[in-house]
């Protein structure tokens, strides 16, 4: 409680999907310092990229349909929502990568598609014998002088070869982030494997060794599942994910003022406060704002605030990518065992991957097959210059191919658009936000959060939200003193 006679300070959070929920709860959480907070966000609906639709009568996640169980701050974050209960493991287990004709299991021990075991990757046949032999020279090879910044392939084509790169280790990257490995920051994407690398001669050795501690070293009982089961690494919540979102909003119910249909078009100082504009010219006075929107939204409202923050937050990349999800009658499609499958870049394909939803999860088990298609990745916006009904058509006849016989047509199909929806950790990545975080330092009470800048997917986000929030509490009564020049 506020004892004193000061104004209860104003947090605006800008944004409501996973990052500026999760920010806003740890605000409105804060007992030591009360603050009031409100959240605007230009959507009809909360979430963000977490967008549960319903198809053929069952749920079915169009944005992330999972996330990682073994996630500190997210798993906090589920416990203090009373959401454990409603965790649960896929139904299906295992993924295929399709390559040269034929969907090829992906191989088990396989760290972001880095190879932990040679024998299983032998048995995928994702390799020829030569890719193989290619492969295992990394035991034998010197040590490489590993650049500073290195990207996904200068780390992992130079010890593996090209085939490995290619077939494996990009298709799964491509999976994760829509993103290029030959331009993705190994540092920002995978620090585990680029602090590996640094550590030992051999990659594959330096993983098996990793393995081996991690399984000899007593870790206490992992998460479980309400039917005790253990919790795999990825999980979802019962019914999709925005059951994660609606719990959240009703958390936050009567602690924080929560606006849909808010877009705010700019941002400015005024006195010893922040002025934000909506584009309906409503106006809104913050001590701190948190700004969780895509970077390049970020830059157009810091233009005039901090040139260089703009520009340096305009050139995070992003990808457009789409999702086709997909009703077919039961028997219309053979499914392999396992969750889905995934495409390299070589393929050339408009596909990118493919979730067997209905086999995935036990809530989109259904009447019908329930298929999800990931269209479009970085350097590949090529599903955009068709209609829906061009998309879905040409996603139908890519399935047929892969699966290796007709599907028919599918009974429903719901096509969702995500252009500048997956952020790219490029080579430089760390470096943009070193820089981020020292113009920030000149406009105090301005905060950046979400996907762009400290973890891509969603357990990333609520452990940022988390740090933010800290951030804005720690820094509520540093007085604002922008430079001149910058009251845009
Ligand atoms: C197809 C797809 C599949 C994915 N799969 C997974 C997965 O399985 N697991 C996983 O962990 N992650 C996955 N991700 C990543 C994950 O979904 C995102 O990283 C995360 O949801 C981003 O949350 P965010 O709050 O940072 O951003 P967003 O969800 O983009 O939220 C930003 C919000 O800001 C709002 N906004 C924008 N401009 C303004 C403005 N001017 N004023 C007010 N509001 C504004 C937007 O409307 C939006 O609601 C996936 C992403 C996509 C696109």
């Amino acid at each position: 409680m506020n004892t004193s006679h000061e104004p209860v300070p104003h947090v605006v959070v800008v944004g409501g999907g996973i990052s500026g929920l999760t920010t806003a709860w740890h605000l409105a959480r804060a007992g030591t310092t009360p603050v009031k907070v409100t959240v605007l966000e230009s959507a009809d609906r909360l979430g963000g990229k977490i967008d549960t639709i319903r198809i053929a009568g069952v749920p079915v996640d169009t944005g992330p349909d999972a996330f990682l169980s073994r996630a500190p701050a997210l798993g906090t974050l589920i416990d203090d929502l009373g959401l454990r209960s409603l965790v649960v493991n896929p139904t299906a287990s295992g993924a295929h990568v399709y390559s040269r004709g034929k969907l090829r299991a992906l191989p088990p021990g396989a760290a972001f598609g880095v190879p932990e075991r040679l024998l299983p990757l032998l048995r995928s046949g994702l390799l020829s014998p030569l890719g193989l032999a290619r492969a295992g020279l990394d035991l034998v090879l010197p040590a490489r002088v590993i650049p500073a910044d290195p990207s996904v392939a200068d780390l992992t084509a130079t010890r593996f070869g090209k085939q490995c790169f290619e077939r494996l280790i990009a298709p799964l990257l491509g999976g994760v982030h829509a993103g290029d490995a030959r331009t993705l920051s190994a540092n920002a994407t995978v620090p585990e494997i680029a602090a590996l690398a640094r550590a030992n001669r051999s990659l594959y050795l330096g993983l098996r060794a990793k393995r081996r501690t991690a399984a000899r070293s007593v870790t206490p009982a992992g998460p479980r599942t309400r039917t005790g089961i253990p919790v795999s690494p990825l999980v979802t919540i019962d019914g999709g994910l925005t059951g994660l979102v609606t719990a959240l909003v009703d958390a936050l119910e009567s602690r924080v003022s929560v606006r849909t249909g808010a877009t705010v078009a700019t941002i400015a100082p005024d006195g010893q406060r922040w002025r934000l504009t909506l584009t309906d010219g409503h106006v809104v006075h913050a001590d701190a704002i948190v700004l969780a929107v895509p970077a390049y939204v970020a830059a157009t409202l810091l233009t005039a605030l901090s040139p260089v923050a703009s520009e340096t937050l305009e050139r995070i990349g992003y990808a457009d990518v789409a999702s086709v999800t997909l009703a077919f009658p039961a028997g219309a499609m053979d499914l392999l065992a396992g969750t889905g499958y995934l495409l390299p870049a070589s393929e050339h394909t408009l596909l990118v991957g493919v979730t067997w939803t209905s086999q995935k999860w036990a809530h989109a088990a259904g009447d019908s097959i329930i298929v999800r298609c990931l269209v479009g990745r970085a350097g590949d916006s090529r599903w955009r210059e068709l209609g829906d009904d061009a998309l879905v058509s040409a996603v139908v006849d890519e399935l047929a191919h892969q699966h290796g016989r007709p599907v028919g047509a599918p009974c429903e199909a719901v096509v969702t658009r995500w252009v500048g929806g997956m952020p790219q950790y490029n080579v430089g990545h760390h470096d943009k936000l070193e820089t981020l975080t020292d113009e920030l330092a000149a406009l105090p009470g301005l905060h950046l959060t979400g996907a762009a800048y400290r973890g891509v997917g969603l357990a990333g986000c609520v452990a940022d939200a988390a740090t933010t929030a800290t951030a804005v509490l720690a820094g509520l009564h540093t007085p604002l003193s922008v430079k001149a020049g910058a009251s845009g």
